[in-house]
């Protein structure tokens, strides 16, 4: 291959495609070198919840690059460290309040999996190791984030010999699994989904069942789910009753993305792991992490000899964390969660609008400005596209000729999950801003179908 330009030498995610240059970026919007502007609907992956251009976070990530620009956390720690610790720790539910930083979500999911092993280790039960994910999720890419979800495009390369992990359904009462609807469940108070853990975990033998790993509300495997009432606490009960650490992947729903700090918030359910990411530098900077109970925290200083056998280099890198605590501080100066909901609510009634008018879109759903549809190939037969056709990718691809970047997924193979589409902006986007994402959409489901 010769090699003539810059770009030559990057290995690019995809060889295949050429990716527009982006020489600036503000607010909600992207901008590349040939003048067009991108509204970014989908915060780049639910990450850049602040919008572009914020000038505190910059400041305050300069500022700490000029004072100490690296510590080794196992060495040193700084006052950044200790004040965003604090800051997220309070906002966690208690007994939440141990935080424990990694560079991204997929590094925090390893880290939450390896503590829970830790954690039975350091009190004598050394078999208790086997993670129990869910096939409708997604925790990361690194060999054993990948293993818990159930991302099938991503695990196939890989199959037959990822790290073996145990998996679930996720509950998605409009197509369930069971052949069940949420009515039934609610009336009989049994949950065939929920009650498949512990189904599996008898199976398994709880001495071998180490941690189970979900995320609250679905992100990028399903597109917004929202899980049924009573899923959540059922599952708790069971991690409960067989001493299986309970970890909340939050990494795409954490800091206001669903309305809440954290969405686990708003299912009454408290777990032992909750891990973040995305969010809390709002995309500044790479920081993610987990925050642990106080219980998992006392045992290792009771029985582990007080040591997490684990750690990255940039473990709570000071830039990253000043990225952070810039941009925690900045939600709550500005009220910023309170116009996520707003514009949430204002977004869902604008895409019920839509819906009436374009034959593609299916169930509407989410929390927050966290919001996903379905795309049909036939409503009047609730029909899914094949996975094969690529439709979300194809619908992304005509609102990018149109200006707006979402958030695409594929169906799964196995045909329970339709292609969808995600539409995720910053939480700081307008009324304005997201009449003209609507506009966008329209045009560019009009173009699709
Ligand atoms: N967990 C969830 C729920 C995610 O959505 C993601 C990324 O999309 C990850 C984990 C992995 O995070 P990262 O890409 O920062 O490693």
């Amino acid at each position: 291959m010769e090699r003539v330009e810059a770009k030559d030498y990057v290995f690019h995610r995809d060889f295949t495609k050429e990716y527009p240059m982006i020489v600036r970026a503000e607010g909600v919007y992207l901008y590349d070198e040939q003048g067009n502007r991108y509204l970014d609907a989908s915060s780049g992956a639910i990450a850049a919840n602040l919008g572009h251009g914020v000038t505190e976070i910059a400041e305050a990530m300069a500022e700490q690059a000029k004072t100490a620009g690296f510590v080794h956390t196992l060495r040193f720690e700084t006052k950044v460290l200790h004040e965003l610790a604090a800051e997220i720790g309070k906002m966690a539910p208690a007994p939440l309040n141990r935080v424990y930083f990694t560079s991204g979500g997929s590094e925090a999911n390893e880290s939450a999996m390896k503590l829970a092993r830790q954690y039975h280790r350091d009190r004598g039960k050394l078999e208790k190791h086997i993670v129990i994910g869910r096939w409708q999720g997604y925790h990361g890419n690194t060999l054993g984030s990948l293993s818990a979800g159930g991302d099938i495009k991503r695990r196939q390369p890989y199959t037959p010999n990822l790290a073996k992990f145990e998996h679930i359904y996720s509950p998605y009462c409009h197509r369930c699994p069971y052949s069940r609807t949420e009515e039934i469940c609610q009336r009989e108070k049994r949950m065939p989904c929920a009650e498949e853990l512990e189904r599996l975990v008898k199976e398994i033998g709880p001495e071998f069942v180490s941690s189970f790993i979900c995320e609250p509300i679905v992100g990028s495997q399903q597109g917004a789910v929202v899980p049924p009432k009573g899923y959540l606490q059922r599952v708790r009960e069971i991690c409960d009753q067989y001493e299986i650490v309970l970890i909340i992947d939050e990494v795409m729903t954490g800091f206001g993305r669903t309305g809440t700090d954290f969405a686990i918030e708003q299912f009454g359910v408290v777990p032992d792991i909750i891990t973040f990411g995305k969010g809390v530098s709002a995309g500044y900077a790479p920081l993610a992490g987990m925050i642990v109970s106080d219980q998992i925290v006392e045992s290792l200083v009771a029985n582990g000899n007080g040591r997490f056998i684990h750690g990255y280099t940039f473990s709570g890198h000071p830039v990253s964390v000043a990225a952070g605590l810039a941009a925690v501080r900045y939600y709550k100066q500005k009220n910023v969660l309170a116009n996520g909901k707003e514009q949430g609510e204002y977004l869902f009634q604008r895409l019920r609008d839509l819906q009436k008018r374009h034959s593609s879109m299916g169930q509407i759903r989410g929390k927050g400005l966290l919001v996903g549809f379905e795309l049909l190939a036939d409503r009047s037969r609730d029909q899914l596209f094949p996975p094969s056709f690529g439709a979300a990718d194809r619908l992304n691809h005509e609102a990018l000729k149109r200006g707006a970047v979402f958030y695409p997924g594929a169906g799964t193979i196995d045909g329970v999950n339709g292609d969808h589409l995600l539409i995720g902006p910053p939480l700081t986007i307008t009324r304005e801003e997201i009449d003209e994402l609507v506009a966008i959409l329209d045009q560019s489901l009009a173009a699709f179908e």
